[in-house]
């Protein structure tokens, strides 16, 4: 071998590292030659005068991508051990490969150099002490990273071009097959088809995906597996949010061709690891988009509505979908005095108030107001029901087809599993059928798989039997062109729900603004529809829902006499006990009398008697804060009693001393005292 003088006894007398890296396990599968010269290169070390003990063999990044050092278990190694000078050399097939990367060869060769260890392959000894040997292997290494870029180059202006073209082949996904003349048509399986196609009528008629995975729950969805055993087969598996999103988002189902809808972009983390990361190119950025590519199951146009859709539904990008609840506008309300969006608050009965929010930020403004939500949503949805023309009702009616359209679905859908199963049922009789009888083995497995498919089968038809039954009995289209006709009753139906109305609501009004409005006692509200048309309403404000409206006045009248004497709770007592209701005809409570003092300000009797004081006055008189009287109540060093919701201290003269003795001898309250008593003891 080449420089084989190189070799001393001091570097036989240390182990003689074969390093073994073949990229993928394709290379390791296919190019099984050069696994096996590589294993051969340990009876090269043994030939070279190392104990065969000596000889080890590092196959951990057979495999394994060389790009990087990050991942490879294998090469860590090597590099530690070369460290700790245990290693007399390293053996590999092309050492200027041994790592891929520059930095990777250079850090070996500089540790090979100080530790005195050989870098050995078919070419020659090389020792890294050597000046020549070093040139050798970094004008090598150099070369070797140049041969890699140039053929990476051609293969991706390959890639490109053919990309440009149309005809890079991808996987596609399921639903969409490759056709024997190589051209991408519409799966023939007529289940995958009706599987795939109920997606995206399912998202139409949903609106969310969420909404697509309940409507699909019991169901299951079709995979085509690529690579490894299953390459081809459809397997069948409940289908998750991120499959339908997965579904949604790909331009392949609209009969586009898209290349380079993925980056991998290559990271360094904290601790100086590489990795890459996959990640979504924006639309507009696609390098390659060729539309009408091959047969879809939607429209481009569609596939952007979609998007759309999509886009609205993430609240975290600052969409603001439809949400539970009754208040109408939530989502599409804007304060008119900052020009940000107003928030549906819920109150304890389900009373909804739209709510500015701008003052979280500073961005509050005088016009910024907050309205109770039932005013603004009965002058919307009047303004609404008013403007719904015939050829509005025309597209409610065309949406009921579509639902009676997606229970013909899932009906389908129950037919065809059945159908299949009936088809693997029958082959399996056949398989059956046709051993010869003395084949024992044979047959007895066979016949344990016929039984297996006669079982799935049972199911399907079980299956199908409950799809049938559960399709709810659709009423006929004159009796919903009927109901349409008279819109306000549909909308006021307790069958239809606050989400109905909204989506209703938001398909043909764009948004709603609270204008400020010099009058407080009047709101402005404007109307933006889809059409670009704008309409401005002005109702009234509401009152608050406490003050009496048209005042039952014996009730008042009683507040107003007795109010200045009497206590909130007697009160109550007396107006419960005559049967007095308030203006919104609710029982009195606490509340509406305190509102009532309110609004016709009404005093309330002092809280305390005349032997007592207030928490507040008892601190004032102490110097102490009102924490601390609050706490001896608490803990019963000091009586009070409550009289509407007051704490009262009955208080006389011992009372106050207890408390100035409490206070000087507490070390707590009184550091000063704490400070000096230890002295004065001297
Ligand atoms: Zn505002």
């Amino acid at each position: 071998m080449n420089g084989e003088h190189k070799i001393t006894g001091g570097h036989r007398a240390r182990t003689a590292l074969v390093y073994l890296r073949q990229s993928t396990l394709m290379q390791v599968r296919e190019h099984t030659e050069s696994t096996l010269r590589q294993y051969a290169l340990a009876d090269t070390a043994v030939a070279l005068g190392w104990a065969p003990r000596d000889v080890e063999v590092i196959d951990r990044d057979l495999g394994l991508s060389g790009t990087s050092a990050a991942h490879r278990a294998g090469f860590r190694e090597l590099m530690s051990r070369v460290c700790l000078g245990e290693v007399g050399a390293v053996f590999g097939l092309e050492i200027s490969r041994l790592g891929r990367s520059n930095a990777d060869l250079a850090r070996l060769a500089e540790m090979a150099r100080l530790t005195g260890t050989l870098l050995i392959d078919s070419d020659g000894v090389y020792d890294l002490a050597d000046f020549n040997d070093w040139l050798v292997l970094g004008l090598k290494s150099t070369m070797s990273q140049a041969e890699l870029h140039i053929m990476a180059g051609r293969l991706q202006a390959a890639k490109r071009a053919a990309a440009e073209r149309g005809e890079l082949r991808a996987p596609l996904p399921v639903g969409l097959v490759y056709d024997a003349d190589g051209l991408v048509v519409i799966d023939p399986d007529a289940e995958v088809q009706a599987a795939v196609a109920d997606i995206f009528a399912c998202f139409l008629a949903a609106g969310s995906a969420y909404g697509v995975v309940a409507a699909f729950a019991g169901r299951k969805f079709p995979q085509r597996a690529y690579g490894g055993v299953w390459a081809g087969q459809l397997r069948w598996a409940p289908l998750t949010h991120h499959r339908v999103l997965q579904v949604l988002k790909n331009p392949a189902y609209a009969g586009a061709y898209v290349h380079g809808r993925h980056v991998t972009r290559t990271t360094v983390d904290a601790d100086g690891n590489v990795r890459t990361v996959t990640a979504e190119v924006p639309r507009a950025q696609w390098p390659i988009l060729i539309k009408d590519h091959h047969p879809g199951y939607i429209t481009w146009e569609e596939y952007l509505a979609i998007e759309a859709r999509l886009a609205a539904n993430h609240t975290g990008g600052g969409g603001r979908p439809v949400r539970e609840g009754t208040a109408l506008c939530q989502g599409i309300i804007i304060c008119g005095g900052c020009g940000g969006p107003m928030a549906a608050n819920y109150h304890g009965d389900d009373r909804a108030s739209y709510e500015c929010h701008s003052h979280r930020d500073g961005k509050k403004t005088p016009g910024c107001r907050s309205i109770t939500a039932h005013a603004v949503d009965g002058a919307v949805a009047a303004a609404l029901l008013k403007a719904l023309t015939p050829e509005q009702v025309a597209l409610a009616l065309a949406a009921a087809d579509e639902v009676t359209g997606q229970h013909q679905r899932a009906g389908r859908a129950a037919e065809l599993a059945a159908e299949r199963a009936r088809y693997e049922a029958d082959r399996a009789e056949r398989a059956f059928s046709a051993v010869e009888p003395e084949n024992r083995l044979v047959a007895r497995t066979l016949e344990a798989r016929w039984e297996a498919k006669l079982a799935a089968l049972a199911d399907a038809e079980q299956a199908l039997q409950a799809a049938q039954a559960a399709r709810p009995p659709l009423p006929d289209r004159a009796s919903l062109a009927r109901l349409a006709a008279d819109l306000p009753a549909l909308w006021h139906a307790p069958t239809t729900t606050a989400r109905d109305r909204k989506r209703l609501l938001r398909t043909l009004i764009a948004d709603v603004t609270l204008l400020p409005e010099a009058d407080r006692a009047k709101a402005r509200i404007g109307i933006r529809w889809h059409t670009g048309a704008a309409d401005q309403i002005v109702i009234g404000r509401p009152k608050p829902t406490g003050i009496p409206a048209p005042t039952p006045t014996p009730a008042t009248q009683l507040i107003r006499e007795l109010g200045p004497v009497t206590s909130n709770a007697d009160l109550l007592a007396i107006l419960t006990q005559r049967g007095y209701r308030t203006g919104a005809d609710r029982p009195f409570d606490i509340k509406a009398i305190q509102w009532v003092r309110h609004a016709y300000q009404i005093t309330s009797p002092p809280a305390c008697r005349e032997t007592e004081i207030s928490v507040a006055q008892a601190a004032r008189q102490l110097g102490c804060s009102p924490g601390v009287v609050y706490y001896w109540i608490e803990t019963g060093q000091l009586a009070a009693r409550r009289s509407d919701g007051r704490l009262c201290i009955p208080w006389t003269a011992a009372t106050q001393a207890d408390c100035r003795t409490r206070i000087t001898s507490s070390g707590h309250l009184n550091p000063a005292a704490r400070r000096t008593t230890p002295r004065q003891r001297h």
